[in-house]
């Protein structure tokens, strides 16, 4: 037996025990007369004293050799501490020590196993195993598998059924790259790692399993941006015999419970949004509504005059920033200079200040008098004491730019808490969005979501313009979840991957066993897919995804620890019929 408790268990009542600890050297203090060794397990920490007076002296002397991180066993006495540590759990007692036995030495850590570790980033995730010893790391994982287990209950409950779908599958278009896993049986062939469960769940709803969800790795061969993975994790779900109202209902249900057993935190009914709506008064499509700072449009009241930026603009659109009137110029400079820096885009910033005596003063007075500017005030929601922040141009840019700025402010101005939740509903998102690159339409959220009723004719007119059942969950400015009502006809089917740009044949090629199930009774039907790491991070009060994941890739996609990805031998590769793809 390696242990009869763990060192985070012993209290005072212990007292007088024999007990058996093993763990991890913390740090030990030497005296002389005297050794103290932290040792630590998952649980905690526990103190274990060696004495010149009771322990006898080899016991003495393998104490003192005892280093950082040394696995060690123990067997001793629980005792009343005569300094009790009140900021330790098990701070009131030690263990003297009666039986030493060293399970394992340990090299010196590269960095120290503190809260606080003198460990930079790359160092950390190269030894990510010691890492993980550390208390904020586990906390995480712990807090994940918490998490986790709340989904499963809650919709294990619900009647959901949990059901594995294959990793190694058929590549199916959802806006990313694919990782391709090349077939050794079948030469020159290759499967897919899933993007998504997507039709496979869709499938399980043919097959009657009606409610379905899986906690599921998913692929994406992206070009990194900042905080994304690679694999990461969805808590993906799909109904059968329901609409987008039963779906809403159901996983609104779930974010409640969530927020509430892990957060304890009590929301009520979320609001909802459309896609619209939230674009016109956020410039977003997953808003922080935690804050105000909601957009003005001023086309009406700023292009009247002689100014021509304003006169040439697709869209004027401002947003005040309370009590930004305090900003010196210096300051008002330094946000120009930031919604110019090319990851923003804005050409320049006219901003209005509203003097506490009711007088605006703005950095285009030559063209707008003071009835104007009211105006201006008005549509931004600006009080006296307030900043009016104004950007123009073409609509989509603008309204991307002006999101970024409220953020950027928000962040600024502390107004992004980590401890507060307002999660919302963006509904009714079009069916297709205009990609610039391939100069045609793409399915904006997947080529399963199934058109509002009767808008499908409108795709052969202005297919811009359809709505979609589609939705996403928002909760503090990011997306944690989206879905749609799916399609469950071929015929619709067959209409919307013309539309996507598919010949016939293609259709077919790529979707053929989808469309050949929905002829067979295909339940209507409809889903949503959570992104696990994300919701976890954000529960937690953290911003990176990276720290809730145990092993995670870095922002090039590596796996510093294990070193993937890397090369194969010539051998592997002649097995899978490969080599002569490469180049020389
Ligand atoms: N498969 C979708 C996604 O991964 C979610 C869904 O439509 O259920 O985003």
């Amino acid at each position: 037996m390696y242990r009869s408790h763990t060192c985070g268990e012993l209290r005072k009542n212990h007292c007088n025990e024999t007990v058996t600890l093993s763990g991890w050297v913390q740090k030990s203090r030497d005296k002389g007369f005297m050794i103290w060794v932290d040792l630590r397990d998952r649980y905690g920490i526990t103190q274990l004293m060696f004495d010149e007076e009771r322990t006898p002296k080899e016991m003495m002397e393998k104490a003192r050799t005892l280093g950082r991180e040394f696995v060690i066993q123990v067997t001793g006495n629980v005792i009343e501490r005569v300094s009790k540590n009140p900021n330790l759990p098990t701070g009131d007692i030690e263990i003297l020590v009666t039986e030493l036995t060293v399970l394992n030495e340990s090299l010196v850590p590269p960095f120290t196993i503190e809260d606080k570790t003198d460990g930079g980033e790359d160092l950390r995730m190269k030894y990510r195993y010691l890492d993980i010893r550390r208390n904020p790391v586990r906390e995480n994982l712990i807090f994940r598998h918490k998490v986790s287990m709340a989904v499963r209950n809650y919709l294990s409950n619900l009647d959901f059924i949990e059901v594995e779908t294959p990793y190694l599958i058929k590549s199916t278009p959802e806006g990313a790259r694919d990782f391709v896993v090349p077939s050794r049986m079948n030469e020159g062939q290759f499967y897919a790692l899933p993007q998504s469960p997507q039709t496979f769940k869709q499938l399980l709803m043919v097959g009657g399993m009606d409610k379905y969800f899986q906690i599921v790795k998913c692929f994406r061969d992206e070009d990194l941006r900042a905080d994304r993975q690679p694999e990461f994790t969805q808590i993906d779900c799909e109904m059968a015999f329901v609409e987008q109202e039963d779906i809403l209902n159901a996983f609104e249900g779930l974010t409640k419970y969530l927020l509430k057993e892990i957060n304890n935190v009590e929301i009520g009914d979320f609001p909802r949004m459309t896609y619209d709506d939230a674009m016109k008064r956020y410039g977003n499509d997953k808003p922080d509504i935690r804050f105000g700072m909601e957009f003005g449009e001023l086309n009406e009241v700023a292009q009247h005059k002689d100014f021509k930026v304003f006169n040439q603009a697709e869209l004027v659109v401002g947003i005040a920033i309370p009590e930004g009137n305090s900003y010196s110029r210096k300051e008002i400079d330094k946000i120009i200079d930031w919604v110019r820096r090319p990851q923003v885009g804005a050409l320049g910033m006219v901003y209005v200040r509203c003097n506490e005596d009711g007088i605006f003063k703005s950095s285009v007075d030559k063209f707008y008098d003071q009835e104007d500017l009211a105006k201006w005030a008005e549509k931004t929601d600006a009080k006296s004491g307030d900043l009016i922040c104004v950007l123009s141009g073409e609509t989509n840019k603008v309204r991307a730019q002006l999101s970024a700025l409220r953020m950027e402010i928000a962040e600024r101005k502390g107004l992004r808490k980590s401890n507060e939740f307002a999660p919302l509903w963006v509904i009714d998102f079009p069916l297709l969005e205009w990609d610039e690159d391939s100069a045609r339409f793409h399915a904006m959220h997947h080529p399963f979501t199934s058109p509002k009723p009767g808008q499908i004719e409108l795709l052969d007119t202005n297919p811009g313009e359809v709505k979609a059942n589609a939705y996403d969950l928002v909760l503090n400015g990011n997306e944690i979840g989206g879905g749609s009502i799916r399609i469950h006809d071929k015929e619709t089917q067959a209409i919307m991957l013309r539309h996507l740009g598919f010949s016939e044949e293609e259709a077919v090629a790529q979707f053929g066993f989808l469309m050949d199930a929905f002829q067979f009774g295909a339940p209507p039907h409809g889903g949503i897919a959570f992104g696990l790491d994300r919701l976890v991070s954000i529960l937690g009060g953290q911003e990176t995804i990276r720290d809730f994941i145990a092993f995670p890739k870095n922002n090039s996609g590596r796996d510093v620890m294990i070193d993937a990805p890397s090369p194969l031998d010539k051998l592997q590769l002649d097995e899978l019929s490969l080599a002569l793809n490469l180049k020389p």
